[in-house]
């Protein structure tokens, strides 16, 4: 069964060489199997048929019966168009092409009765149906299987080349007559039954010709179900054959560095999320295998007190560690946080970043590579080849979004072996799109921030009620408190911005003029230097407000700073805002986020915005953020094929998707080798599947 679904297309009856030829460069359809796996988008019901004079002003498909009795050619400003003037008893509408004229010329017929189908516009006094799919009448009949008439992906050159959703319909027809319709199972007799999935070749069916609602539901379901389930079993496996083949070095020593820090040295209680994340990280460690872990948790949860603690591990067992930052500036905060720890603990630490001297740098290799030095923080200078640990046995990453994964997979080749490895990210990734994208990694999640905390209130404002949000910030600084103002930065319209952000910060510094009020500017144009110096200033409170681009995105802690404002906030990505918003709210003062905006907003920028002003949680806004913007854009090009996803949707099947994860992991804990009777069609199916390639595309 499966070597006749990888026969090509172009042996199925009806499709020829041409045929064959568009159907695998536009739509990827090589193999039998493939045009199987061609699911309909939408279905539309066919047994509904309008009266001309029923016709509505809607954008609707719709039927009509009746017959053309003319044609006529009309010259337009870019070759012709060709219109059919088509009718029935109850009157007259055009049919019209812009494209194949010479086709329908050949093939239509007048005063004869076809059924056509298309979407109707209103123009000049009549209704229209532009390139609309005409059949004859009799055929029709004939080919009305079912109500629900599938609508199939298509593109513009599909349908310019006459190879239109009726003619799809046609040969999916013929491969059902070829092959039976019967299919090979794929899924266990035990998971069918366990979650009532109707067998394959009764889905298939169903999904290309629906007998019923009911029946449509129910194949989707099946086809859903399997897509996913195969994913994730996949993901599954190659995360176990990772821990089975990469040995790490165990750190099983617990030793004085992580027990005197936690005994002497911790500044605060850990919350319990903290705990069972270091629980989870120190299983990993211990074990024979290299950690893979993506550590997530919000702005704020306290993250960098984990990664410091799980360097103590690698420390206490004789390695070093490494904690990589995207930028300068939260690489050398970093540093100077753990630096008043490590001195306590009589650790070695170091900071290597761009504008480390060479003299510095020169050192800094030789105590890394003789040992002596057993911390390493700093940015992306840590790839570079120079760098060589004598044994680097924990890299942190933090802020993964910023690094590729071949970046990541640079700082294994540091090693004879991999060092293990814990990304930590404060982007939350809603989980079900982090189990598809990250199936292999493991996750550990801090959902809880530390206690004490105040909530940020956010409100958005708009531009005419400057004046009260200034009057605002001046009673904050009254109080003491400390104010970012964050304007957008664009690549597309730089030159724009930064007149956007100079005339703002000239606006700011006359209402709030100096010596009473002291001000900080920082952006991407400014020499490193200069911008550690007004960031400095701001850190220290010699200033009082920060005007900004979003070079302060990421990791800046300024407890003082109780405000928080982003200018033109409907620029912004929902993301970006909440890693914003999370500059405030540090300390033990209320804190306030203000979305300045202009009056005209899109429905996605008022999305946004609503959202930041009714929630705080990082995982809902991420899957708001999933929602507007789509998996692909949200995870970036270069992971976007794990999404690539034939019938399930990652937002609306996320039920799904977790029952699929959830059984494939019992299924290899209850048979890991897949030898029970039972199973052998599922290790069949994901051979074929591996054979195949299909679902290689879905990995990397
Ligand atoms: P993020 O996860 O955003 O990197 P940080 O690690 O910078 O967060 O922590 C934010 C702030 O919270 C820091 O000032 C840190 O010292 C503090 N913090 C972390 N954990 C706790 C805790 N358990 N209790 C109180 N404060 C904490
Ligand atoms: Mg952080």
């Amino acid at each position: 069964m499966t070597s006749k679904l990888q026969t090509p297309i172009d042996y199925l009856k009806g499709v020829g060489p041409n045929r064959a030829d568009l159907l695998r460069k536009e739509l990827g359809i090589h193999t039998y199997q493939d045009l199987l796996n061609l699911f309909p988008n939408r279905y539309i019901d066919r047994t509904r048929y309008y009266k001309i004079n029923q016709l509505q002003q809607s954008n609707a498909d719709v039927q009509v019966i009746g017959k053309i009795t003319a044609f006529k050619e009309v010259e337009q400003k870019r070759g012709k168009r060709l219109v059919a003037t088509f009718q029935d008893d109850t009157g007259v509408m055009e049919l019209v092409w812009f494209r194949g004229q010479k086709w329908i010329r050949d093939n239509l017929k007048l005063n004869t009765t076809y059924v056509v189908f298309g979407k109707t516009n209103w123009f000049s006094g009549k209704f229209n149906m532009p390139h609309p799919e005409v059949e004859l009448q009799e055929e029709h009949e004939n080919n009305l299987r079912s109500a629900m008439q599938p609508v199939y992906p298509s593109t513009e050159k599909l349908s310019n080349r006459g190879i239109t959703n009726r003619i799809i319909i046609k040969i999916i027809q013929e491969l059902f007559l070829e092959t039976g319709g019967r299919f090979s199972e794929t899924l266990s007799d035990p998971l069918r039954s366990e979650l009532k999935l109707i067998g394959k070749s009764d889905a298939l069916f169903n999904v290309h010709f629906p007998k019923s609602q009911e029946l449509l539901a129910k194949a989707q379901f099946r086809l859903k179900f399997e897509e996913l389930f195969y994913i994730q079993f996949q993901l599954i496996i190659k995360n176990l054959v990772h821990k089975a083949k990469i040995k790490g070095f165990p750190f099983d020593h617990v030793g004085s560095y992580f027990t005197n820090f936690f005994s002497n040295h911790l500044p605060f209680e850990l919350t319990n999320a903290q705990k069972r994340v270091l629980k989870e990280i120190r299983a990993d460690l211990g074990s024979n295998a290299q950690m893979n872990r993506l550590l997530q948790g919000d702005v704020g949860s306290g993250k960098t007190i984990v990664a410091f603690m799980s360097m103590l591990m690698a420390l206490d067992n004789g390695f070093q560690a490494c904690l990589m930052a995207p930028t300068e500036i939260l690489s050398v905060q970093h540093y100077n946080g753990l630096l008043e720890f490590c001195n306590k603990l009589n650790i070695s630490v170091q900071i290597l970043t761009g504008s480390s001297k060479t003299s510095e740098r020169k050192k800094i290799h030789a105590a890394l590579e003789s040992g002596e030095l057993q911390v390493l923080i700093g940015t992306h200078a840590l790839l570079e080849d120079k760098v060589k640990f004598k044994n680097l046995g924990l890299a942190i990453i933090d802020e993964q979004h910023r690094f590729g994964v071949a970046q990541r997979s640079k700082l294994w080749h540091k090693n004879t072996s991999p060092p293990h490895v814990l990304v930590m990210t404060a982007t939350p990734i809603p989980r079900t799109l982090a189990m598809s994208v990250y199936g292999d990694l493991d996750i550990s999640v801090i959902d809880e921030l530390p206690a004490g905390r105040k909530p940020i209130k956010t409100v958005h404002r708009y531009d005419k009620n400057r004046l009260n949000v200034f009057k605002f910030i001046r009673d904050e600084i009254t109080k003491g408190r400390q104010i970012y103002i964050v304007y957008p930065l664009i690549q597309e319209s730089e030159a724009l911005d930064y007149k956007d952000l100079m005339d703002g910060y000239e606006s700011i510094s006359r209402d709030f003029p100096m010596p009473k009020y002291q001000i900080s500017i920082v952006h991407g144009k400014m020499k490193p230097a200069d911008k550690d110096f007004e960031m400095q200033r701001f850190i220290k409170g010699e200033t009082q407000i920060m005007v900004a681009t979003t070079v302060i995105e990421v990791g800046v802690n300024v407890p003082n700073a109780s405000v928080m404002i982003i200018e033109s906030a409907e620029r912004f990505g929902l993301s970006q805002l909440h890693q914003l918003r999370g500059r405030v709210g540090r300390g033990a003062e209320q804190s306030y986020c203000i979305l300045m905006t202009g009056h005209k907003l899109s429905d996605d920028s008022k999305t946004r915005l609503a959202t930041m002003v009714r929630t705080s949680d990082g995982f809902e806004i991420a899957e708001v953020d999933l929602r507007l913007r789509g998996p692909g854009d949200l995870m970036g090009t270069q992971q976007s094929g794990v999404l690539n996803l034939k019938i399930a949707d990652i937002i609306k099947d996320k039920d799904i998707l977790q029952s699929a994860r959830f059984h494939a992991k019992k299924l290899l804990k209850e048979d890991s080798k897949l030898s029970k009777p039972e199973n052998k069609v599922v290790l069949d199916t994901y051979r074929d599947l591996s054979k195949y390639k299909n679902i290689w595309n879905y990995i990397s």
